[in-house]
C-alpha cells in the first residue's frame, strides 16, 4: 500500500503497516522522535495501522508548540500521574484523565482526603518514573475481559466506562499500571522534559452533582523546561492582571454576598462604563440604530410566546403573583420587548431595515459555582440590538455589523476573530433558507478578511450565528459578542411587513451584541491593559500636585480649568511628601501628573506622563495634547 506524505510524495509500505512503521521506513531518527501520527487531519496512535491512500503527517518531539503533540504528551503524563497516585495512595479509585487546553487532569476517589501539600510527593514520584523510563504498550480486549479485569482491581469507575464504551476497547500499559484508554499515547516517557502538578479541585463523577465528588488533580507538561517556564510566567502575569484584584485595587467595582454575580460599580468604574456607553450611543446613531427602552418584567404569557418559558426558565428570576398566570419574569434578554415594539403597528417594506438598540440591565440566574468576577455575572448589560429586515437585506446588515465590530475592537488594539456556527440537525426552516442565511454570514466575514473557523452544526435551531472573539495582550482568546440570524422569533410573535407586492411577509430578525456585555468587556479590558487604561478611558486623566500650601489655590485653578475643558482632573492636597504623592499617582496609573510649585504658571507646567517622560508644556499645549489623546 501507499501513503501520502506532507510534501505529497508517496511512501510504499507493507499492508497493515503502522505510523511507527512509516517513521522507520523514512529513517531511524524520525522513528525515535515520533510522538503521534496525524492522518487526514485527525490524530492516530503510532501503533495503529494506516490504510492505503491516507495522507499522513508524523509529529515529533520537535513539534513542541503543536496542540496535538502537546495533548499526547500531557495525556501520557496523566497516566504517569495515575500510576504514581496508585502507588502512593493504595485503595484509590481512578476515574478519567484527559488532556485539556493548557495541560491535563486526572480524577480520583481517595480513601483519605489529600491536600495541595501532597502534590509535591506525587510529582516527585512521577519524576522518578520518568527517570526510570516508562514505555507504553497497547492491547485490545473484549468487554467481558475488561469488566473482569477492573472488577478484580476494584476500580468501579473504569468498570462503568468499560461497560458503556463504544467500539474497540483498548488498554494502555506502562510499568505496572494499566488504564482503559482509547489513546493515543507516546512511545515512551523520554519526551516529557518538564511537568508540574498545578492544583486540586473537586469534580463530580461525570459532571453530575448527584454523583460522588472526586478529587481532580490538575497538571501540565511540556517538551522543554523553557516552555514550562514561559507558561508559568504567563500564568503569573494573568494572576497579576486578574480583574477581580485590580478592580478592588483601582477602586472600580466590588461584589457583595447579598447579590452574588452583580457588580457594585464605584465612581471610577462607572467612568469607564460611561465612556463605553458613549461610544455605543455615538456609533449606533451614526450607523442608523434607534434607541428604545422596554420593560424589565413581563408576565408568563409573554415568556411562553417568546419560547423562554420552555427553554430558559431555569435561568430566569421569577416574581410570584397571586395566581400562576400572574407570575412575572425579569428579562434575561431584550428580544421579546423589541418584538412587541415592532409588532405595535403595521409595517411596510419601505421602513425596513429597522434597528432597535437598547442596553438594558438583564438578569440571568447563573449557578453560583459558575460566577466569575465580571466575566460571568447574573446582572448583565448587553450593547444589544435587533435588526428587522427582509431576507434580501440580511447580507448588507451582517456586513455592516462586522464593519462595526472591527471598528469597536480596533479602539482597544484588539483583532477580532470569529466562529461561524452552521445548521444543527434539529432546526427550523428549509434547506434553501439555511443556504442563503449561512452564505450571507460567511460572505460578510470573507469580505472583511476576518479570521474565522466554522462550527459545523453548532448553530441554534432558529438560525446560523457568528460568535465574536478577541485576543488580548497575553494571547488569550475571549468570546465577546454575537450576531445571530433568527427566523423563529418573528414567527412566534406573528410579525409581518407589507411587501411591494401588497402581501404580508415575515421579516428576519438579527440579534446582535458587539461588546457582548459591558460587564464582561470591562473585566477583559482591565486585564488587557493591566489597569493602565488609555487616556480616553482612564477614570482620572490628570492629577495636580501642589508642592506646598501656597500652591493649593493655583493648583485648584488648573484642575478647574482642565475640568471645564471636559477632562477628568483632580488635585492631591494630602500632607504627604511630593515624592510619595507622585508614587501613589504612578501606582494608580494616572496618565498625567502635573507638579505645581513656584515656577509653574499657565506658560510653563511640569508634566509627568505615566510610565516615564517629563516635559514642560504651556496650558494650551497641555490641552492640545489631551485633545489629541481623546478617543476619536
Ligand atoms: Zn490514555
Ligand atoms: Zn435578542
Amino acid at each position: 500500500m501507499k501513503v501520502v506524505l506532507p510534501d505529497s510524495s508517496e511512501l510504499e509500505l507493507p499492508d497493515g503497516a503502522s505510523g511507527l512503521d512509516a517513521a522507520r521506513a523514512i529513517g531511524p531518527k524520525l522513528a525515535e522522535q515520533a510522538v503521534l501520527a496525524r492522518v487526514d487531519g485527525a490524530t492516530r496512535d503510532l501503533r495503529l495501522p494506516l490504510a492505503d491512500g491516507e495522507r499522513i503527517q508524523l509529529l515529533t518531539t520537535r513539534d513542541t508548540q503543536d496542540s496535538d503533540a502537546l495533548a499526547v504528551l500531557r495525556h501520557s503524563t496523566a497516566h504517569l500521574l495515575a500510576e504514581a497516585v496508585l502507588r502512593l495512595h493504595p485503595g484509590v479509585k481512578i476515574a478519567i484523565g484527559p488532556p485539556i487546553a493548557e495541560g491535563f487532569y486526572y480524577d480520583f476517589e481517595f480513601p483519605e482526603p489529600i491536600s495541595e501539600a501532597d502534590l509535591e510527593s506525587i510529582e516527585e514520584e512521577i519524576r522518578r518514573e520518568i527517570a526510570e523510563g516508562r514505555s507504553w504498550t497497547r492491547e485490545e480486549i473484549s468487554r467481558e475481559d475488561a469488566l473482569a479485569r477492573f472488577a478484580a482491581e476494584e476500580q468501579p469507575y473504569k468498570a462503568e466506562l468499560a461497560r458503556e464504551a463504544e467500539g474497540t476497547i483498548s488498554l494502555y500499559t506502562q510499568g505496572d499500571f494499566t488504564d482503559l484508554c482509547r489513546g493515543p499515547h507516546l512511545q515512551d516517557s523520554s519526551p516529557i522534559r518538564a511537568l508540574k502538578l498545578t492544583s486540586l479541585a473537586g469534580a463530580y463523577w461525570r459532571g453530575d452533582e448527584k454523583n460522588t465528588q472526586l478529587t481532580r488533580i490538575y497538571g501540565t507538561a511540556f517538551y522543554s523546561q523553557t516552555d514550562l517556564d514561559a507558561h508559568l510566567e504567563r500564568l503569573e502575569q494573568a494572576r497579576a492582571r486578574d480583574h477581580r484584584r485590580l478592580g478592588m485595587q483601582l477602586d472600580l467595582f466590588h461584589f457583595d454576598e447579598h447579590s452574588p454575580g452583580s457588580p457594585l460599580w464605584h465612581p471610577k468604574g462607572m467612568t469607564i462604563y460611561n465612556e463605553l456607553e458613549a461610544v455605543r450611543r455615538r456609533e449606533n446613531a451614526k450607523r442608523g440604530y434607534l434607541e428604545v427602552k422596554t420593560p424589565l418584567i413581563y408576565d408568563k404569557a409573554l415568556w411562553i410566546t417568546s419560547g423562554h418559558w420552555e427553554k430558559f426558565r431555569e435561568n430566569m428570576f421569577l416574581i410570584p403573583g397571586d395566581t400562576d398566570e400572574q407570575t412575572y419574569g425579569i428579562k434575561p434578554m431584550n428580544c421579546p420587548g423589541h418584538m412587541l415594539l415592532y409588532g405595535s403597528r403595521l409595517r411596510s417594506y419601505r421602513e425596513l431595515p429597522i434597528r432597535y438598540a437598547e442596553a438594558a440591565p438583564l438578569h440571568r440566574n447563573e449557578l453560583a459555582g459558575t460566577l466569575h468576577g465580571l466575566t460571568r455575572v447574573r446582572y448583565v448589560t448587553q450593547d444589544d440590538a435587533h435588526i428587522f429586515c427582509t431576507e434580501n437585506q440580511v447580507a448588507a446588515e451582517v456586513d455592516a455589523a462586522i464593519d462595526y465590530v472591527r471598528y469597536l475592537y480596533g479602539l482597544f488594539g484588539m483583532e477580532p476573530h470569529a466562529e461561524l456556527s452552521t445548521r444543527p440537525d434539529n432546526r427550523l426552516g428549509s434547506d434553501e433558507q439555511w443556504d442563503r442565511a449561512e452564505a450571507a454570514l460567511q460572505s460578510a466575514l470573507d469580505r472583511h478578511g476576518m479570521m474565522y473557523v466554522i462550527g459545523e452544526g453548532e448553530g441554534t435551531f432558529y438560525g446560523p450565528k457568528i460568535d465574536l472573539h478577541m485576543t488580548d495582550v497575553l494571547d488569550r482568546s475571549w468570546q465577546m459578542g454575537t450576531i445571530q440570524y433568527d427566523m423563529q422569533m418573528p414567527e412566534r410573535f406573528g410579525l409581518t411587513y407589507m411587501g411591494a407586492d401588497n402581501t404580508e411577509h415575515m421579516p428576519i430578525v438579527i440579534h446582535r451584541a458587539l461588546f457582548g456585555s459591558f460587564e464582561r468587556f470591562i473585566g477583559i479590558l482591565v486585564e488587557h491593559y493591566a489597569g493602565d487604561f488609555p487616556f480616553w478611558l482612564a477614570p482620572v486623566q490628570a492629577r495636580v500636585l501642589p508642592v506646598g500650601e501656597a500652591h493649593r489655590e493655583p493648583g485648584r485653578g488648573l484642575r478647574d480649568r482642565l475640568t471645564t475643558e471636559g477632562f477628568r482632573a483632580e488635585t492631591d492636597e494630602r500632607d504627604e511628601t511630593l515624592g510619595k504623592r507622585i508614587r501613589d499617582a504612578e501606582l494608580e496609573k494616572v496618565p498625567f501628573v502635573i507638579v505645581y510649585g513656584d515656577r509653574e504658571s499657565d506658560e510653563a507646567l511640569a508634566v509627568r506622563k505615566h510610565g516615564g517622560g517629563q516635559s514642560t508644556l504651556s496650558l494650551d499645549g497641555l490641552l492640545e495634547r489631551f485633545r489629541e489623546l481623546t478617543e476619536p
